[in-house]
């Protein structure tokens, strides 16, 4: 690890203020993840700016719009465990308690979850070429060990996925994202926007801008609560990341399914929506035939690597079966 300043900051502009004038500076959260990077000298800041002491923890309810809003700097654990969202929410309970472990929830924040980075082993492994890490050197996992990586969106510059078991329910449940920019002024971000494919520019994993904080992140009101699952396959039962998951929820008229959202993690560079299994859904009655249906026609258009076609598979078992257990009620 290298050495580099720490700076504390009280509020949100002066957080903003600080990383905004350094290049070479970031915030600090939890630290779960970042900290990890700077011990295998993946990240190299020269200034931390400790953002622990901003007053972002709170989970209230918007008055004009009724959207339930988390700040960024609540607790996994206690987002997870607040009463509205187990009541309301409670795909995103399941997404989070699948995540990580106890003691890491209880360190890690919203914001930092959001903006973790890939679990890629080649990114981490700075004797190995990544586009990522070092713009250029090439993609060590392309043509090389890529049973974790990517099965949509890859480009040639990058085929990681994206690690965050929270943010698979909260692209399901369209989050909103709300930042504070650099100049002081707020702006908020739709999710699916909020992270990127790789394309060209791997290295950037978000649309946030230098310096941009997120503040808070909003969850508009929803008819998913009595049907909604999140289902995670994984190596082994704790403190594994995905192989592939699947936030699942549905807003049903008898037996019919008037809105379906289905969300996969595992499988790109970004929260995937499965829009073709969405829009096959739509309208349809809700049976294991079409949920079935609609998982072969999401995963047509997978483009598995070497070593990762079991995901194409995979992930049509586990959509069909996670929209079963959202039909079942799969309440935490
Ligand atoms: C052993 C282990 C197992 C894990 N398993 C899982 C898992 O199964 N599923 C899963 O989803 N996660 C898992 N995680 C990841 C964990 O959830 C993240 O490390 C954690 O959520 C990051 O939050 P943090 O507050 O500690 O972020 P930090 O490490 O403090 O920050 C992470 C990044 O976010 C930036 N950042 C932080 N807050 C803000 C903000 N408000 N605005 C803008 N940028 C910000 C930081 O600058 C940094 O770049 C695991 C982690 C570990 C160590
Ligand atoms: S997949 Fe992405 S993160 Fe992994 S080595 Fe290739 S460029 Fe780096």
């Amino acid at each position: 690890m290298r050495p580099f300043q720490y700076t504390k900051v009280n509020d949100a502009s002066a957080a903003v203020q600080a990383v905004s004038a350094n290049a070479n500076s970031q915030f600090l959260a939890g630290g779960t993840n970042l900290i990890d990077l700077m011990k295998e000298d993946v990240a190299c800041p020269v200034e931390l700016v400790d953002i622990t002491r901003l007053n972002l923890t709170q989970i209230s309810t918007v008055a004009e719009s009724g959207n339930l809003s988390i700040g960024a700097l609540a607790k996994n654990s206690d987002t997870a465990n607040h009463p509205v969202v187990r009541q309301n929410y409670p795909l995103l309970t399941q997404a989070i308690l699948a995540g990580a472990s106890g003691q890491i929830r209880n360190m890690a924040t919203n914001g930092g979850n959001l903006n973790q980075r890939t679990r890629c082993s080649y990114f981490y492994d700075t004797a190995m070429p990544c586009n990522k890490r070092e713009l250029g050197s090439g993609c060590g996992a392309l043509e090389g060990i890529n049973r974790y990586h990517a099965i949509f969106g890859w480009s040639e510059q990058c085929v990681a996925v994206y690690p965050s078991d929270m943010a698979i329910a909260l692209a399901a449940l369209d989050a909103i994202v709300q930042v504070q920019r650099a100049d002081g002024t707020q702006r908020t971000i739709a999710f699916a926007d909020y992270h990127r494919l790789p394309e060209n520019n791997p290295e950037k994993d978000n649309s946030l801008n230098p310096g941009e904080l997120i503040t808070a992140i909003e969850l508009p009101t929803n008819n998913f609560a009595d049907r909604s699952y999140y289902l995670k396959v994984r190596d082994r039962s704790s403190y594994a990341f995905a192989l592939v998951s699947v936030a699942a929820a549905l807003e049903m008229d008898g037996n019919q399914i008037q809105q379906a959202r289905v969300a996969m993690g595992g499988v790109a560079h970004k929260p995937w929506r499965a829009l073709e299994a969405e829009e096959f859904l739509t309208g349809k009655t809700a049976t294991a035939a079409n949920f079935q249906a609609a998982a072969e026609a999401e995963m047509r258009q997978a483009k598995p690597l070497e070593h990762n076609q079991f995901k194409v598979e995979l992930g049509k078992r586990i959509i069909a079966r996670a929209l079963m257990q959202a039909m079942n009620d799969g309440r935490a």
